[in-house]
């Protein structure tokens, strides 16, 4: 039975629902973890996560495709790069296929949470990892808590797509052989004054260049760039402190293999960027958002699909790949994992 949510008027906010999975570290393993019912979490004051940022997390969705089922989108790549997460912060791996149990879990027992087919809404998935311990002297926690929860959130656009304005920042996301390619709470935190600056400039998100150059397309805060060439190429950047998008790198396979497209993944020089056709950001959120203009220090570039509506070929991808993820058009190998 749906709970008693108006869909329609959902935004992206935090609704609490009834389960979450919750599994701690102690002793050197993970303990066999389980779904809970409490959303609040008691710490000492001197827990790692609240002294030294040990945290990180992932984001992905449930909904209902067209034919009725749950599913969700390549969890398995969500469970790998938060491994790889891991990895660069000293926090113990948790298991790929045991993350993506408790995915289906946590979807599985707040069912009456996702929205049904159509809306446009879905069950926004939050997994996270945390150092729990108490711990002054700058070093890693031992003991750690892996949680997912879940919250319903309405659709993206509402009334439209409509293309977005950017700047580009002076301030810088990630440095080189830093931690821009991992998903990392603290790479949010320095990113809330630059979002806010631009904000309050007039613009909905900023492009961030390569720090050490300055020259060369990097990401947004949090969002992949990708762009289409006048000659129907979809490029997107490369650099390693970049984080890897898996909406991104799906969109990759769907241009080439669903529409015939050439792909390019390389540095794009910012220089270059007045000459695409179309440009987009990516992401979990919004699947594609179009980009109407780049605002770079007073000088404006706007993309010749202009700043109405989404270009054709950015339009093209994203109905291929929402059809793809809701079921409509039929999906690579392992890209839908069905919870009921
Ligand atoms: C999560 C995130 C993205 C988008 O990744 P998806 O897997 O497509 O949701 C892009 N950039 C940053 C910095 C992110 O944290």
């Amino acid at each position: 039975m749906s709970k008693n949510i108006d869909w329609s008027s959902l935004g992206f906010g935090y609704i609490q629902t009834d389960y979450r999975y919750v599994c701690r570290y102690r002793d050197g393993q993970w303990e066999e973890g389980g779904l809970e019912t409490d959303a609040n979490i008691t710490l000492n004051e001197c827990a790692c996560v609240f002294q030294y940022c040990q945290a990180c997390f992932e984001g992905l969705k449930a909904y209902y495709t067209k034919d009725g089922r749950i599913v969700t989108f390549r969890p398995d790549l969500n469970a790998q790069r938060m491994a790889d997460t891991c990895a660069r912060l000293e926090m113990p791996a948790f298991p790929v296929e045991k993350f993506v149990e408790a995915v289906k879990m946590v979807v599985e027992a707040n069912a009456d949470y996702v929205p049904p087919y159509g809306t446009g809404a879905s069950l926004y998935l939050r997994p996270f990892m945390i150092g729990t311990n108490s711990v002054i002297g700058v070093k890693p926690a031992v003991e750690f808590e892996f949680r997912i929860f879940c919250t319903p959130v309405g659709p993206y656009f509402k009334g439209g797509v409509k293309p977005i304005a950017l700047k580009v920042s002076d301030f810088d996301r990630a440095a080189p052989h830093g931690t821009g390619s991992i998903k990392a709470g603290l790479n949010y935190a320095m990113s809330l004054h630059p979002i806010m600056e631009a904000h309050r400039e007039g613009f909905a998100e900023n492009m961030y260049l390569d720090a050490a150059t300055r020259t060369k397309v990097e990401e947004t805060g949090g969002a992949n760039f990708i762009f289409v060439t006048k000659d129907n190429k979809l490029v997107t950047p490369k650099s390693d402190s970049i984080l890897p998008s898996i909406t991104r790198r799906s969109l990759m396979i769907v241009a080439e293999k669903y529409l015939g497209m050439e792909v390019e993944h390389r540095e794009v020089p910012f220089a270059e960027v007045p000459d695409f056709a179309e440009c987009g950001l990516c992401g979990t959120a919004a699947v594609i958002s179009p980009v109407g203009s780049i605002n770079d220090h007073g000088k404006e570039i706007v993309f010749p699909s202009g700043k109405e509506e989404m270009g054709p070929v950015l339009t093209k991808l994203y109905n291929t790949l929402r059809g793809i993820q809701m079921g409509e058009i039929e999906a690579p190998e392992g890209w839908i994992v069905t919870v009921k």
